[in-house]
């Protein structure tokens, strides 16, 4: 069912605590930890704790979480102390997606060149 855990799916594992994350912010609905293969000096992802498999798919389904998600993004941020910074849902493989679990990656601390890759 949409939005329930699913077996196989890291995020969903991260959230039920089943794999270990630094994490750097949590609410009732999100959690916020850094990327193990971090692409910029703060590269954080922010996940709501529910699973659909992408953001278009969790905003349509539950738009309120959705929000919860930017808000938290741009929170980390701030704790960052990023004035500047990027918040990227890749969708699809071919734009790189490799977690089909809704995410936001917040990037910062350095240059972003616009447009990007
Ligand atoms: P994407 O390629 O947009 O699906 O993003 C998935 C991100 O998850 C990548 O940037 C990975 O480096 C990151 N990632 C994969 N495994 C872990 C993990 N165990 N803890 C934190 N980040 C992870
Ligand atoms: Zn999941």
């Amino acid at each position: 069912m949409a939005g329930e855990p699913q077996a196989d799916c890291l995020f969903c594992k991260i959230v039920a605590g089943e794999v270990p994350a630094t994490v750097v912010r949590e609410s009732e609905t999100t959690v916020a930890f850094r990327d193990i293969n971090p692409q910029a000096p703060t590269h954080v992802l922010v996940i709501p704790k529910v699973h659909h498999p992408d953001a278009a798919s969790l905003a349509a389904a539950e738009p309120a979480i959705a929000a919860d998600v930017l808000r938290d993004a741009g929170e980390v941020a701030a704790d960052e102390k990023l004035d500047s910074y990027r918040i990227v849902f890749n969708t699809g493989s071919g734009a790189g997606q490799t977690v089909f679990h809704a995410h936001a990656h917040v990037l910062g601390g350095r240059g972003l060149q616009w447009p990007p890759g």
